[in-house]
């Protein structure tokens, strides 16, 4: 039973979801959605259909390696199983408290570990499909089961008797005999229970079921109205010669967004979640650049029914009251305290360490766009709204790079042979096989068994690439079966991408972005299909979340490697190699305008630290005037370049589960880069290399402290030289 885990995946967060809607484009750098929108304001649960005699995730999938049946899953299966699946782990927890004789780690935690299979069947699958199959019925499951999930950890993780077993077991820790994985699954046990309140007196515990409930309504009441605030923000055009610079396709997309909301005949430019808004590159109107960026930065504090200010601050008191009930200073040092950064101020240092450049880089990008408007007799300081179509023109008069040039070099199928399967090949000494008679959820859908390089089975891998209605923006990593070797599990993962479907006989022709994205994703997926762990709670991804992003964007690094992109990055017509003049290119565009990139990112993880800084006695704060003070005290306050998210739509931070964690995509930017650099002083791509890094990281899971594994590995703290040098910071 892995408690966390499971309910991330059930709120909809997988495991390791990277991308941003659809719209928005996918830096490699920093991923930039926690997950799947967030869920629906609780309605009270459905009446619970009769149980079949059928339902596929009652019983363990007989498929090979327990993949799931999804010839067999339907949408009624789901409710049962979840209601079925927490009767049954509530059982087993009941009969562990109960038992007579004393605790062992075997009549306690191992059983613990072992309980909970139906429930985690159910959520895995329902996890992925949720994203990649969704549906107004999927929402209802989701916003229907949040609510009791989050009650039944709740009962479980206060239940006295059971804590009084761990916790015996975890005074005698010392004298259990116990080896050092076994010693930390109990740890980790009694850690969990205790961060959840078990050691607090019955009227404290009854104060913290009452500010868990009212911070998970406020944020379900947060999520809806932040929705309603970016949907109900799109701009309405009435004269298509204003949509001048985008494209014919945007320009119809923009027609059809405007006809699907009964604007027939105008063009509608909807608002996605970050500030910055994907039509501002294109559109030459400035009044209607100005406008749009208006619209994104308004959302949420307009005083009007969408304003969000009094539940965001209402939501950073309850956490500060929270974190104060449970014995910390404030609600991130709560969180941090079980991350691989453990403090607030190791975060916080490490921003400092990145600030300065960034800013020093971002001035340096304006300038450039300042002569290039000056030039062009614009006659204005370069405002938010102008930054990205100058730094467009920028971007093709200093690099040069048009990307229809590179794309038909990138042709999917030949990226994730040729590419993301070779360099694990040549790392890992992997092998991929299709596998054709294993049952999918959708017909585009691909399943791969994987081999080691002594020919035996490592597990799956289910690959899910192209965009469709029913998918959630975005990119993200997900598990069905998590590898254990108590349970005899070998790993069954996924990766889901977002990428434009081509028409019938055409070929998937990739953007950069995309190409870096395979591989992100796909760090991810070696990350379970490496793990060699015996307990299921460390397996694979189910590490600290500012170390989860770490395989994913280490992995980024071979997408440019002289080897491995010369074996994928050939025409797809004509199967010539890329010109090397283009080449060249695509790696120098690869400091493009990070300037902006970081600091923006910046301002928004010290945003979200300083909101989690407060004493669990401070007032209510007003989120306009709190923001303004905590850009300036970190000195990132440019006026040119605004948070990535503003308080009011960070929705990461308060309607999903990223409160006092959005530093972690910077921190393991760093290690990323920093464990990389490793390779670079190691002779490079080697299996040699590849073997040590698996064997030090890849394979670890959560079975060491994240920064016992890095350092073990590395030899050394982390640096954040090398992901300066590779910004262009
Ligand atoms: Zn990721």
């Amino acid at each position: 039973m892995s408690i966390a885990r499971t309910f991330a995946v059930l709120l909809g967060l997988a495991v390791a979801a990277c991308g941003g809607k659809t719209t928005e484009p996918i830096t490699p750098t920093e991923p930039t959605d926690v997950a799947p929108t967030p869920t629906e304001p609780s309605a009270p649960p459905t009446p619970t259909p009769p149980v079949t005699a059928v339902n596929p995730f009652f019983a363990e999938s007989t498929l090979y390696l327990h993949a799931p049946h999804f010839d067999q899953v339907r949408e009624e299966h789901y409710m049962p199983a979840f209601v079925e699946g927490m009767q049954r782990e509530a059982d087993e927890m009941k009969a562990i408290a109960a038992q007579t004789e004393p605790p062992t780690f075997e009549n306690t935690i191992v059983a613990m570990e072992k309980s909970g299979q139906t429930l985690a069947r159910v959520s895995r699958v329902f996890g992925q499909l949720s994203g990649a199959l969704d549906n107004d019925n999927m929402q209802k499951i989701q916003a229907d089961v949040a609510p009791m999930l989050a009650k039944h950890y709740d009962d479980i993780r206060l239940n006295p008797a059971l804590f009084a077993r761990i916790h015996t077991l975890y005074e005698q820790r010392d004298s259990l005999g116990l080896d050092p994985v076994g010693r930390r699954l109990l740890e980790r046990y009694h850690l969990d229970f205790v961060r959840a309140g078990a050691n607090l007196s019955e009227s404290d515990k009854t104060k913290l079921r009452a500010l868990n409930e009212e911070e998970s309504k406020l944020s379900a009441k947060y999520s809806e109205l932040q929705i309603k605030g970016m949907n109900g923000g799109a701009i309405v055009v009435e004269d298509v010669t204003q949509l001048d610079g985008m494209s014919e396709a945007d320009i119809a997309g923009a027609a059809a967004a405007a006809t699907a909301r009964g604007q027939s005949g105008k063009w509608m430019i909807p608002l996605i979640n970050t500030t910055g808004q994907p039509a501002l590159a294109s559109l030459k109107n400035r009044a209607l650049r100005e406008k749009i960026y208006r619209a994104s930065i308004a959302r949420g504090h307009a005083g009007d029914a969408l304003d969000v200010t009094a539940i965001v601050a209402r939501i950073a008191q309850v956490r500060a009251q929270r974190a104060g009930l449970l014995g910390f200073a404030n609600a991130a040092a709560y969180v941090l305290d079980d991350q691989m950064a453990k403090t607030p101020e190791a975060a916080l240092k490490l921003l400092a360490k990145v600030g300065p450049r960034a800013v020093k880089r971002a001035k340096a990008e304006l300038a450039d766009m300042q002569k290039l408007v000056d030039k062009q007799k614009g006659g204005f300081k370069i405002q938010p709204w102008d930054w990205d179509f100058y730094a467009e023109q920028v971007r093709k008069e200093k690099y040069a790079l048009d990307e229809s040039q590179i794309r038909p070099y990138l042709q999917l199928d030949r990226v994730l042979k040729d590419g993301v399967f070779f360099a694990a090949h040549e790392l890992y000494g992997l092998s991929f096989k299709q596998r054709t008679d294993l049952p999918v959820y959708h017909p585009d859908v691909q399943v791969y068994e994987v081999f080691g390089a002594d020919g035996t089975t490592v597990g799956l891998i289910y690959m899910d690439y192209y965009a469709r209605e029913t998918k959630h923006g975005g990119a993200w990593m997900n598990s069905f079966v998590d590898q254990s070797e108590l349970l005899g599990r070998k790993p069954v993962v996924t990766n889901t991408l977002n990428v434009p479907k081509p028409a019938a006989g055409q070929p998937a022709l990739l953007t950069w972005d995309e190409v870096t994205t395979m591989f992100h994703e796909f760090g991810h997926g070696l990350h379970g299909l490496l793990s060699t762990v015996k307990y299921p709670y460390m397996s694979g991804t189910n590490t600290p979340r500012d170390f989860v992003e770490f395989p994913s964007q280490f992995n980024e690094n071979w997408a440019l490697e002289p080897r491995v992109f010369a074996n994928y990055a050939k025409h797809h017509e004509t199967g010539a190699v890329m010109p090397d003049e283009l080449v060249a290119k695509v790696k120098k565009a690869g400091t493009f305008n990070q300037g902006y990139a970081t600091l923006e990112a910046l301002e928004s993880a010290l945003l979200d630290l300083e909101w989690h800084a407060l004493a669990p006695t401070a007032p209510l704060q007003d989120p306009e005037a709190f923001e303004a003070a905590a850009l300036k005290k970190h000195k990132v306050d440019l006026a040119a370049v605004p948070p990535r998210y503003r308080t009011t739509y960070f929705s990461h931070v308060w309607g999903g589960g990223y409160a006092a964690g959005y530093y972690a995509y910077m921190w393991t930017a760093v290690l990323g880069a920093d464990a990389y650099q490793w390779f670079v002083e190691h002779k490079g791509m080697t299996p040699a290399n590849g073997k040590t890094f698996a064997g030090a990281i890849l394979s670890r899971g959560g079975s060491v402290d994240a920064h016992d594994l890095y350092k073990q590995f590395r030899g050394k703290e982390p640096s954040v030289d090398a992901l300066l040098k590779q910004r262009g910071l």
